[in-house]
C-alpha cells in the first residue's frame, strides 16, 4: 500500500534525481528529471545560456540549456551562476541539436545552492598548472584531471580486490603501527604519545618505557612480515594499506605515504611469484581499458598521447624476464653516461630501470636474481651464495612498480642473514617462528599503488595521482590564496 502511495506521488512529481552518469542517454528523451551539480562553464548566446554541468558522476557532464524565462526567475540566479557554484537544475531532457553531446537538459528550474564568487573563486576556466593545483589539493578533485584520476584509482581499487579474490586470496589487514622494521632501512615514522613538547623530566621522549606501547613504535613500511604470518595459516592473502617512508627523495616517484598491495602466498616460488606478478598488472590495465573508457580517453587526449600505446604493449606481450647479471651486461654493453656508473653489484637506479623498459625492450621487464648485499635479509638466498631469489617489475615511464621475492623459508639460512645484516634477532623471535614452526617455502610482492595510477593515466608527478599528496615538507592543506 506505502509502496503503491510512493509510485504515485513520484509518478505525479514527475521528476527524478539523477545522476548525470545515469541520464546521458538517448533512451531518457523526454524525461523530466533533477540534477545536481557544480557550474563548470556557463555561455551566453541570444537570451539563452548554456551551461555545462557536472557533478563527478563521469567526466562529460551535461549540457544545460537556460532561457531567460528560467534565469529571470529569481532575482540572484544571474549574478550566482559562476563557475564553481553548486546548483540543482529540474528540466527535460531532450536530443542535443548540437556536436560532442547526444542529449542535453532543457531547463524550468535552476536553484543555487552555493555561490562561488568569480573574485575569489581559485579555479577560474583555464588551465592550471599541476603545481598550482597542488597548492589547492582540497578543491582540484573539481578539474577534469584529477577527477579522471580519482574515478580510475577508485575503480582499480575495487578490480585489485576483483583480481585477488577470483586467485583464491584473503585479504589481511595488517597493522599500521608496527614495531618491526621491515627493510631495515630506518626510515620510518616513530608514532609516540610523549609530549614532544616537553623533552626533559618525567617525559622524556628517548625513554620509551614511559611510552605508549612501552617500546618504540613507527608507522608501517611494509605488511610484508605480519602478511607472512597469515600466508602460513591461510595460503594466500594479501594486503592493501597505506605505508609510511620518511625518506627525504624529492622524485616525481616517491612519497611518503603510499599506498601498496601486498600480495603473499604459501607454496609458492620465485617463477610462480612473477607470473602473479604480471598477471596482476595486465589484469588491472585491462580493467581501466573496460571500465574507465572515457577517463582513459582524456588522458590519452591530453596527458600522454602514447599512453595507449603503452597500455596495450603491456596486454599483447609476455613481460621480457631477465636476471640481474644479464641487466647489468646490457646496461654496460649500451656504453651510456649514466650518471651513477655501472657495475655488478649496485643497486639498479631509476635511470638504469628506465633504459631497459623504455629503451631496450620498449616493455615491462622483470629482473631476477639481484647480489644479496643490496637487498633486504629475508629473501632467499639462491645456491650461488651471492644473490637472492628477488624480483622487480619495471615499467616504461616509471621503473620499478613491483619490487618482490621468495622468502627464505630455512630457519638456519635467515638467521645467518640476520646476523650479517647485523639484525637483533630478538626482535624477530616471532618471525623466526614461523620458520621453527610448519614453514613452507613462499613468495610476495609489493606494488606500488601510485605507480600503477602514474602507469595508466600518463601522470609524470606521483604528487597528481593521490588525493592528498605528503612529501617531505608538505602535509598542510593551504587555501592557495598565497601561491594563486
Ligand atoms: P624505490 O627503489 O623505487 O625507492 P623500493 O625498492 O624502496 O622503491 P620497495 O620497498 O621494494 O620499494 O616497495 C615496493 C613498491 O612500493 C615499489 O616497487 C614501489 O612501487 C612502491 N614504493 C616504494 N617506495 C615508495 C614511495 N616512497 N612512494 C611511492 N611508492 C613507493
Ligand atoms: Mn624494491
Amino acid at each position: 500500500m506505502f509502496s503503491v502511495l510512493l509510485t504515485l506521488i513520484s509518478l505525479i512529481m514527475q521528476t527524478d534525481y539523477k545522476l548525470i552518469s545515469h541520464i546521458l542517454d538517448k533512451k531518457n528523451i523526454g524525461s523530466n528529471l533533477e540534477i545536481r551539480g557544480w557550474l563548470k562553464t556557463k555561455r551566453d548566446s541570444k537570451g539563452i545560456s548554456f551551461l555545462n554541468i557536472n557533478d563527478g558522476s563521469c567526466l562529460a557532464g551535461i549540457q544545460v540549456i537556460a532561457d531567460s524565462i528560467v534565469l529571470n526567475n529569481y532575482q540572484s540566479l544571474r549574478a550566482d551562476l559562476t563557475t564553481g557554484c553548486s546548483l540543482r537544475v529540474l528540466g527535460r531532457l531532450v536530443k542535443s541539436p548540437a556536436k560532442g553531446q547526444e542529449v542535453e537538459l532543457k531547463a524550468e528550474e535552476i536553484t543555487i545552492y552555493g555561490p562561488a564568487p568569480a573574485t575569489d573563486y581559485p579555479l577560474q576556466k583555464k588551465r592550471h598548472s599541476f603545481e598550482f593545483l597542488r597548492s589547492i589539493s582540497h578543491l582540484r578533485p573539481r578539474t577534469n584531471t584529477l577527477s579522471a584520476m580519482t574515478r580510475i584509482r577508485s575503480r582499480l581499487a575495487q578490480s585489485i580486490h576483483d583480481f585477488f579474490r577470483n586467485h583464491d586470496f584473503y585479504q589481511i589487514h595488517t597493522p599500521v603501527i608496527t614495531t618491526s622494521d621491515c627493510e631495515g632501512a630506518g626510515e620510518m615514522f616513530t608514532v609516540t604519545s610523549l609530549d614532544l613538547s616537553k623533552p626533559d623530566g618525567e617525559h622524556n621522549p628517548l625513554d620509551y618505557s614511559h611510552d605508549f606501547f612501552g617500546c618504540p613504535a613507527s608507522l608501517t613500511v611494509s605488511g610484508q612480515l605480519e602478511a607472512e604470518a597469515y600466508a602460513l595459516a591461510l595460503g594466500r592473502v594479501y594486503t592493501f594499506g597505506p605505508t609510511f617512508r620518511a625518506e627525504n627523495s624529492h622524485t616525481s616517484r616517491h612519497l611518503a605515504e603510499f599506498w601498496m598491495v601486498e600480495p603473499e602466498m604459501s607454496f609458492f616460488d620465485l617463477d610462480n611469484d612473477m607470473d602473479l606478478a604480471e598477471n596482476l598488472i595486465k589484469f588491472l590495465v585491462k580493467a581501466v581499458f573496460e571500465q574507465c573508457r572515457e577517463d582513459l580517453d582524456f588522458f590519452c587526449r591530453f596527458i600522454d598521447k602514447s599512453l595507449r600505446k603503452k597500455l596495450n604493449a603491456v596486454l599483447k606481450n609476455d613481460f621480457t624476464r631477465i636476471s640481474y647479471g644479464e641487466a647489468v651486461n646490457l646496461l654496460l654493453k649500451s656504453r651510456r653516461n649514466f650518471a651513477y656508473p655501472v657495475a655488478w653489484g649496485i643497486d639498479l637506479q631509476a635511470e638504469h630501470e628506465r633504459f631497459l623498459a623504455e629503451e631496450y625492450f620498449k616493455g615491462p621487464v622483470i629482473v631476477f636474481a639481484y647480489p644479496k648485499s643490496i637487498k633486504p635479509f629475508y629473501m632467499r638466498l639462491n645456491d650461488d651464495n651471492k644473490t637472492v631469489a628477488a624480483m622487480d617489475v619495471l615499467l616504461p615511464g616509471i621503473g620499478e612498480i613491483i619490487g618482490g621475492s621468495q622468502r627464505e623459508e630455512r630457519l638456519e639460512q635467515l638467521t645467518a642473514r640476520m646476523a650479517e645484516c647485523a639484525i637483533n634477532t630478538a626482535d624477530y623471535e616471532w618471525y623466526l617462528d614461523l620458520r621453527r614452526y610448519g614453514t613452507v617455502p613462499h613468495a610476495g610482492f609489493g606494488l606500488g599503488f601510485e605507480r600503477l595510477i602514474q602507469f595508466v593515466t600518463g601522470l609524470t608527478n606521483i604528487r597528481d595521482v593521490i588525493p592528498f599528496p605528503r612529501t617531505p615538507g608538505r602535509a598542510e592543506i593551504s587555501s592557495g590564496k598565497a601561491e594563486g
